[in-house]
């Protein structure tokens, strides 16, 4: 049988540290018993799935060097590799599963679901699907499919018991089917779910292990049980640790930047991050602190992975990535990442025209663009507050604006000023005073060339990690932060 892993990321945003690290230990598995590895496209969720962020995956996990043997972009025996254009396959499956009595129609609408939880919620209960569906004799249910009345496919799951398997990380691990809901298989759209679509795939694409996030141990038992439905044999699976914040907490955009293209823009080494990737939960044999992919590869040993969350400290990393520049590469090769990072025509080309106006000579340059290659711009930050407005209304504003960029699509200046314009116009803030603490946040100073364009041409992960930046500096309490929270709230009901 041939080894062979996948990692399957859902294109809804920017490429994320976890999906990389993911991609690194499925990989290595594989790579280390002969086997391939796959990347698979999840992208079943219509509204949020995005091409951009697609390509921005991609072009992630090959900066780092985790290239795939199948794929959206090379094909493959097992193809298309992008669930989007696997759809009829799903359906066709989910209607076996009800043909077969192991599955079954819901006509329910969301409005009688949400009385359903509010009903249960007043009598104390976990709020959860009622197996309403299970009560439709064959003649109503004919009935409705004939008036076409929309409806999903749920899975049946057994009303006692429990679940039990193995975890190749794990061990055992037993979970009461009383806590596993009756899942969605197939959505009223026609499109599957996250359940339904990974196991077909998972069984089509012959993927014989499967290491995911810990936060998908809960499934387990419905994604195993699909197997038993299907009568497949399922793959091995086990639950890799999440990656965390030095305070423990979840790795999260809100304390740490999670996108890899800011650790690219920071100027960190791929190699040297895809090391300290292979660090989280995992050591060298000998405790070596760092190797490179190959040599990762020949000693890898998944069932040496710890399971205490492993930390990523940025500390950490950047005295690693520092040693990978240092002994690593020599004057020449160090000159060839500064070319291909920013010292080249393209960055150029976008930046000399915003400073031409501004510069008498070619050295001024240095002093008036240097935000454009520098990771985190140095200031004080009593200039953040010095403006017009207020440190609460500095705050409020600056936060909401991180939180409305987050959510945009298309990183471009004139989306970018619609969203200054909107939040300042909410605090009733001329644009210019919105953008002052702002402009200190990105460029460092108090003027430089003009913000919005240095935002577009830094991109969006260099941008918001700078305005967070900012945000730190200026402070956010425990109690503030619940204010914050409210305010977004009321600015997004507005
Ligand atoms: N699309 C899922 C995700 O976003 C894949 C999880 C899995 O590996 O099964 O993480």
């Amino acid at each position: 049988m041939t080894i062979r892993t996948r990692v399957a990321p859902s294109p809804t945003g920017d490429p994320h540290l976890g999906t990389a690290y993911i991609a690194l230990f499925n990989y290595c598995f594989a790579k280390q018993q002969g086997g391939e590895f796959v990347l698979r496209i999840e992208d079943t969720d219509q509204v949020r799935s995005t091409r951009e962020s697609e390509q921005a995956i991609m072009d992630s996990l090959k900066w780092l060097g985790l290239n795939w043997d199948h794929g959206p972009d090379v094909g493959g025996e097992f193809g298309p590799y992008r669930q989007s254009e696997r759809s009829d396959m799903y359906k066709k499956f989910a209607q076996q599963l009800v043909y077969e009595g192991k599955a079954f129609y819901c006509f329910a609408t969301a409005e009688e679901l949400d009385q359903m939880r509010e009903e249960q919620m007043a009598e104390g209960l976990r709020p959860k699907y009622d197996g309403r569906g299970l009560n439709l004799s064959e003649d109503e249910i004919k009935a409705n499919l004939e008036a076409g009345k929309p409806y999903v496919i749920r899975m049946k799951i057994p009303a006692e018991g429990s679940f039990k398997f193995n975890d190749y990380l794990r061990g055992e691990i037993e979970i009461p089917w009383e806590n596993v809901d009756m899942q969605v298989l197939l959505k009223a759209d026609g499109f599957p779910t996250y359940f339904l679509a990974n196991v077909v795939d998972d069984h089509h694409m012959e993927i014989s292990h499967i290491f995911r996030g810990e936060e998908w141990i809960n499934s387990a038992p419905k994604l195993l049980k699909l197997y038993e439905d299907f009568g497949w044999q399922p793959p091995v699976l086990g639950h890799l640790p999440l990656l965390r914040n030095p305070d423990k907490s979840k790795l999260s955009k809100r304390k740490n930047p999670t996108s890899i293209n800011y650790y690219k823009e920071m100027g960190f080494l791929p190699e040297a991050l895809l090391n300290y990737l292979g660090r989280m939960g995992w050591s060298m044999p000998d405790e070596r602190e760092k190797f490179t992919l190959d040599e990762m590869i020949e000693h890898f040993d998944m069932k040496r992975v710890s399971l205490g969350g492993p930390i990523f400290d940025i500390d950490k990393l950047n005295w690693l990535n520092g040693l990978w520049i240092r002994e690593n590469l020599s004057d020449e090769e160090l000159m060839a990442r500064f070319f291909d990072w920013k010292f080249n025509p393209e960055l150029l080309a976008k930046v000399l025209p915003q400073a031409k106006t501004r510069i008498n000579t070619l050295s001024d340059l240095v002093d008036l663009a240097g935000h454009f290659v520098a990771g985190t711009p140095e200031y004080d930050p009593a200039l953040l507050t010095a403006g017009k407005a207020e440190e609460d209304v500095v705050r409020e504003a600056l936060q909401i604006f991180i939180w409305e960029l987050e959510a945009l699509r298309t990183w471009e200046k004139s989306e970018i000023f619609a969203i200054a314009k909107a939040v300042a116009t909410h605090f009733e803030l001329k644009i210019k005073d919105f953008l002052e603490p702002i402009f200190v946040a990105i460029t460092g100073k108090t003027s430089s060339t003009s913000v919005v364009d240095a935002m577009e041409i830094l991109g969006s992960d260099m941008s918001r990690a700078r305005l967070r930046v900012a945000l730190n500096h200026i402070g956010v309490s425990k109690k503030q932060a619940k204010k914050l929270e409210k305010a977004y709230k009321a600015y997004q009901a507005q």
